[in-house]
């Protein structure tokens, strides 16, 4: 005998486990490993025994009953189970290290190295991000920053700061630039730093490079990434292994709505220049960086 109380329970629950996935779909599907597997099989288990729930809670009581109320209940007893084994393990580095990935414009981190970032935050690394400007020129002023904070917060990055220098015109602003990244380098001590290449037809990329290797005269490790700006010239040695951070990186550029026109945003673009430099690196997919300067034998993570 299965009290009607019981079916609102298991009916409760997994509505209560659709609303939870449905709300929380962008940060989880970072947190959760299958998390598309697993939003998949809560809808589909909701709507199937949701309704059959309720019919029962309508009808004359039964061993019909009894059945549906365990089958819902291992349901959702699967559901958590899946939840908690899918979460990523957030190991602790063996060797934590800190990078600071520097940017013009809002998207431009997500768009360049926003794999790497990923696989660098769930290895256990500190990732702090610097953008330059609000994106005015390119988009809307009022939301990009906040696009560019939705986009760290998803990649799990440490910290994000964006500034508010005029987009378009950063060559003009190099001094203060400078003094921002300065100001980065001294408060993160990073092992690392990530900028723009010389190699880009945007002007605001390239000051950023300038600015960067300025600022970081004194630092062992730059590398740069490729924006979609990127000339033919860009010419990358140095490659990361994002073999399952493409889904991660798709979704850190559609955090980007303001963009959504451009047609570098596309998920088959990131995908093919993913595979491409991944052919070049002899792996499946990858991110690829020119070399300011590395040392070999210092073990940068
Ligand atoms: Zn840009």
């Amino acid at each position: 005998m299965t009290e009607a109380w019981a079916h609102v329970l298991v009916s409760s629950l997994h509505l209560f486990a659709v609303l939870v996935f449905t709300l929380g779909r962008v940060s989880m599907s970072r947190q959760l490993g299958h998390f598309g597997l697993l939003y998949r099989f809560t809808i589909s288990s909701a709507a199937i025994l949701v309704p059959t729930n309720l019919a029962c809670i309508a009808t004359p009581e039964g061993t019909v009953h009894q059945l549906v109320f365990s089958i819902s209940a291992a349901a959702v007893a699967c559901i958590a189970i899946m939840a908690w084994a899918s979460r990523h393990r957030r190991d602790d580095a063996e060797r934590p290290r800190t990078v600071l990935a520097i940017g013009a414009h809002p998207d431009d981190l997500e768009l360049a190295c926003s794999a790497t970032l990923a696989r660098l935050v769930d290895e256990g690394h500190q990732v702090h991000a610097l953008v330059m400007t609000h994106g005015a020129v390119g988009g809307d002023a009022a939301v990009r920053p906040d696009e560019a904070r939705r986009g760290a917060t998803y990649l799990g990055l440490t910290s994000v700061e964006v500034h508010d220098l005029p987009d378009t015109h950063l060559e003009d602003h190099s001094s203060e630039m400078i003094r921002i990244i300065e100001t980065a380098i001294q408060r993160h001590d990073p092992h690392l730093i990530l900028t723009h290449s010389r190699h880009d037809q945007h002007q605001d990329h390239v000051a950023v490079h300038w600015a960067t290797c300025r600022a970081g005269r004194n630092h062992p490790a730059i590398l740069c990434f490729e924006s979609p700006s990127a000339t033919s010239e860009f010419s990358p040695t140095v490659f990361t292994d994002v073999g399952g951070y493409l889904d991660a990186k798709q979704m850190a550029v559609a955090l980007h709505a303001n963009q959504s026109d451009k047609p570098y945003m596309a998920d088959a673009v990131l995908q093919g220049a993913a595979t491409f430099r991944g052919r070049q690196a002899r792996l499946e997919q990858a991110e690829g960086f020119e070399v300011i300067r590395l040392p070999l034998f210092r073990g940068i993570l």
